[in-house]
């Protein structure tokens, strides 16, 4: 139906899509595309639990901090562990892009993806909080349905398709079907976790204590879940454990993807059963389809390749992957129409308006 009023404030208005992650928050904002890209951190006063900065900026503070100053990462784990800070953010990133408006109203319209692991109570603080924010109409949908759509699967097809979303906090995968998910698993391994493993090899091999952004960073460098074609060396520096001193230590792809191993085992499982728990006409389809590996841990060196491998069927990475919760999220609102009825795990606020 076409509605004159909606047609006209559409115009001026802001769709904007979030992707309130476990390590990186995105905005996408309609005809824009990607308008802010920082890390989920909040640097606030432990004292009176304030926030001091916000994004890019707290996690430069992260061990350079003095002792009144902490930096956390609100939605490390995929739950909300401090409401008030998640808001607070939620409320810097919605301003930030609105402020960017070159006429600031009207409000925003905003759907929000989040973890699926997340309660009802949590749902509501955080759309309370887009609301209190300035939006004028608030959507949750949950993140591996936008990292979905963002990819470009057919998920409002009757056909079958499947998305692995690997975060920093947790990795989520999903089997959908005709707009709803069918099969869905949600993990607290994924980014993070392989840091960990990386940091504990470190340890128990060198007796090297390095710190967390060196791990990730040698992890991104020359990490892998699969034998590479060429394998590679790369330096970690740190302080050895015996003497203090600092040290460094040439480690090699092959030791890296040994490091690595356990947290990738566990997705690999994690993926094979929630294969096994799908219906057999949907397999059928997966087959044709593939599966999509989507988020930042999507794009670990051969774990395409690793997990074709294992479950014999095509898997390949989504094009600009750790976008895709974003311009999925942002996609429904352009397609309120065609969405709404097929997006069951859109939660839309009830008590507000
Ligand atoms: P979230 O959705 O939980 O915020 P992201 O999708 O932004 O997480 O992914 C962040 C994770 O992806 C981090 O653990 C980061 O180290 C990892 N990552 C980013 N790029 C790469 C890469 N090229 N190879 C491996 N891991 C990566
Ligand atoms: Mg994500």
């Amino acid at each position: 139906m076409f509605r004159p009023l909606d047609w006209f404030l559409g115009l001026f208005s802001l769709d904007i899509g979030i992707d309130l992650g476990t390590a990186n928050t995105l905005v996408y904002v309609r005809d824009r595309g990607i308008v802010i890209n920082e890390p989920s951190w909040v640097a606030i006063n432990k004292r009176n639990r304030r926030p001091l900065a916000i994004g890019a900026e707290a996690r430069e503070m992260v061990g350079r901090t003095p002792s009144d100053i902490v930096a956390i990462r609100p939605l490390r784990d995929g739950v909300i562990s401090e409401f008030e800070i998640t808001e607070a953010m939620l409320k810097y990133f919605i301003d930030k892009a609105h402020e960017q408006m070159i006429v600031p109203f009207p409000r925003p319209r905003v759907v929000v993806g989040i973890p699926s692991g997340v309660t009802e109570v949590e749902k509501r603080a955080v759309y309370d909080a887009a609301i209190s924010a300035g939006a004028r109409e608030a959507f949750l949908i949950e993140e591996p349905m936008a990292a979905a759509i963002g990819s470009g699967l057919p998920i409002i097809e009757s056909r079958g398709s499947m998305i692995v979303d690997i975060g920093g906090g947790t990795t989520e995968v999903a089997v959908f079907s005709m707009g709803g998910i069918v099969v869905s698993r949600s993990i607290r391994v994924a980014g993070d976790e392989m840091d960990e493993d990386i940091l504990q090899y470190a340890r128990n091999k060198y007796n090297l204590l390095i710190g967390e952004r060196t791990a990730e960073r040698v992890k991104v460098g020359i990490g892998s879940a699969f034998s590479l074609p060429e394998e590679r060396t790369m330096t970690l520096r740190g302080r050895n454990l015996i003497n203090g001193l600092p040290q460094s230590v040439e480690i090699s792809s092959i030791e890296l993807r040994e490091a690595m191993s356990p947290s990738i085992n566990i997705i690999v499982d994690t993926v094979k059963d929630a294969l096994d728990e799908t219906p057999p006409e949907l397999v059928a389809d997966l087959m044709e389809v593939g599966i999509c590996l989507a988020g930042g841990g999507g794009q670990i060196r051969g774990l395409a390749e690793r997990l074709e491998d294992v479950v014999k069927m095509r898997v390949w990475v989504a094009e600009d992957s750790m976008t895709c919760v974003a311009r999925g999220a942002g996609r429904v609102l352009e397609e309120l129409d065609n969405y709404n009825r097929v997006l069951v795990g859109l939660h839309r606020g009830s008590t507000h308006h």
